[in-house]
């Protein structure tokens, strides 16, 4: 007999639908008053190295000055980038986003979300969420036209790049310590440094530059923090 599929997952204790793509959504966004609390008053929005890349370039800063306006933390060693959202966040121009182009993931699937379940990833809409225009009337749009329109597929690649380096990283039993911070902004997170040792390739596109970072990353940093491969 087939294994019967899980409805919903637990998300910081409260319950999430799992969604499929067939099924009905669609959002109202600044019809019924909303007024973009997806971009503000929300908890901060963590960050992998290929979205930081993203804004970088897209809003023409150096990942030295995209520091003075991300949080930076530490969770059991592991390095953390954080786009705040309260009051507001800092790409929010009060009538859209600076960087709609490059916005992170979690800001195009925003009231979605999506969360590994058993080794399987889900689209899920948490009960609790902040945002008010979900379409009072059943529509005909799906799950899989709203993920299309707001373009994440080349977001959930890198996003599952970035679960496999962690996972992988986590193995190391990171110190939890400053350096640890400071191998990670120099050979995961910034994209001004060259992603990988030995001269650099400007005509590689940003998904190759990310992947070769990471390869380079995994090689490199057991050596900078003097760590034993396992
Ligand atoms: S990056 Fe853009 S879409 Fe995402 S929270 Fe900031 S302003 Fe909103
Ligand atoms: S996604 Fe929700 S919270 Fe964000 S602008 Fe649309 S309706 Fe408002």
């Amino acid at each position: 007999m087939a294994d019967k599929q899980p409805t919903s997952v637990k998300i910081a204790g409260s319950d999430a639908a799992i969604l499929a793509e067939s099924d009905l959504f669609q959002l109202s966004c600044g019809v019924y008053g909303c007024t973009s609390n997806c971009c503000t008053k929300s908890a901060p929005i963590i960050l992998n190295p290929y979205e930081i890349a993203q804004i970088c370039r897209e809003s023409r800063i150096s990942y030295e000055d995209l520091l003075d306006i991300v949080e930076t933390d530490r969770a059991k060693g592991f390095p953390l980038v954080m786009l705040p959202r309260d009051p507001s966040c800092y790409f929010w121009t009060g009538r859209g986003c600076r960087i709609y182009g490059a916005r992170p993931l979690a800001c195009r699937l925003f009231p979605l979300g999506r969360v590994f379940d058993n080794g399987r990833s889900h689209i899920v809409l948490p009960e609790l969420n902040v945002c008010s225009g979900l379409a009072p009337a059943p529509s005909t749009n799906t799950v899989a036209d709203y993920l299309r329109a707001q373009d994440t597929s080349t977001l959930v690649q890198m996003a599952d790049c970035w679960i496999e380096f962690v996972n992988d990283v986590e193995l190391l039993q990171l110190p939890d310590k400053p350096v640890t911070s400071v191998a990670f902004h120099m050979l995961v997170y910034s994209p001004d440094t060259p992603p990988s040792v030995g001269p650099s390739d400007e005509t590689l596109s940003p998904e190759a530059r990310f992947t070769l970072r990471l390869a380079t990353a995994r090689d490199q940093l057991p050596q900078f923090l003097h760590l034993q491969k396992k």
